[in-house]
């Protein structure tokens, strides 16, 4: 009966609120628990376990690893994993510098294209400068991008430049696979699942991670219809895989939801056993 949102961002990486406003936000959607599963970084974690007594429900620790594959942008997330684990603490290091030097990349671009952004004014809109242990991205850029007049909201930004094609799009440097980022969860104790498969329009793709490690699929999701969650579902039931779902909840903007509100998209509590089952 109860219901858990598996996928939420706070502002350890570019969600919108902090880790135990997400915390009390699931507890009044009545969910049972709550995943804090941010890009790249395990820093929002603490905060939320700490307010999870305080609205009694359960913080599922997760992170949100960004991978790339033939050229396309794979997220995988981890369930699970040892916060203090140092390999993989070190290894989201190396992440968040591959996304640093892309961001850098970006404001080249930018500043090419006659747009006088500074990393500066990147870092102010984001609340912390490269190289601390939450991340900067693109909704940062963005958000800097309105600050400075050049847009007037961030989904203009992304629009015009940003999104992945548009004019200041850059690639980042040499990301790790996939596979990899399977294999880092589940050293660092964790079940590894493969984030909105119906963000990559590739089926085969989604079937070809399955049987390349990952313990599961993120079937339901807000960027997914209905029709492609159940499609999804039997991908990784047929595999006897687990299916996860949450809302990729980041916060609203001038009430404006990217992705969904907390519990928007949510899976049976009983994932969970699964998940601590499926840990490396
Ligand atoms: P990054 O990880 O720094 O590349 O930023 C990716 C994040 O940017 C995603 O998680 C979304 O929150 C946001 N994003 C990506 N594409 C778009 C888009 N087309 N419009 C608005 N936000 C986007
Ligand atoms: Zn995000
Ligand atoms: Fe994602
Ligand atoms: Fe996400």
């Amino acid at each position: 009966m109860s219901k858990v949102d598996l996928h939420t961002h706070t502002t350890a990486s570019d969600g919108l609120h902090r880790p135990k406003e997400n915390v009390r936000m699931a507890a009044e959607a009545g969910l049972s628990a709550v995943a804090i599963t941010d890009h790249d970084t395990v820093a929002g974690i603490a905060e939320a376990a700490a307010a999870a007594p305080i609205y009694g429900i359960e913080v599922v620790p997760g992170v949100e690893i960004s991978t790339s594959l033939a050229g396309k942008e794979i997220h995988v997330l981890g369930y699970y994993i040892d916060i203090r684990d140092g390999l993989l603490l070190e290894r989201l290091i190396s992440q968040r510098k591959v996304r640093d030097s892309r961001n850098e990349g970006i404001v080249a671009r930018l500043n090419e294209l006659g747009i006088p952004l500074t990393t500066e004014q990147v870092a102010e809109a984001a609340g912390r400068k490269p190289g601390a242990i939450e991340t900067i991205g693109r909704p940062h850029i963005a958000e800097a991008l309105v600050r400075i007049g050049a847009v007037d909201s961030v989904q203009e930004a992304f629009d015009r430049y940003l999104a992945k094609g548009r004019a200041a799009y850059v690639d980042p440097p040499p990301r790790i696979t996939p596979f990899e980022a399977f294999a880092w969860i589940r050293e660092a104790g964790g079940a590894a699942i493969v984030a909105h498969p119906g963000l990559y329009g590739n089926d085969e793709l989604a079937a070809e991670l399955l049987d390349g490690g990952a313990d599961g699929l993120e079937a339901y999701h807000s960027d997914h219809e209905a029709e492609q969650a159940e499609r999804y579902r039997g991908l990784a039931e047929n595999r006897g895989k687990i299916v996860t779902g949450g809302s990729d909840f980041h916060g609203a903007r001038k009430g404006k939801l990217y992705h969904g509100a907390i519990g928007s998209r949510s899976v049976d509590a009983s994932v969970l056993e699964r998940l601590r089952g499926a840990r490396g």
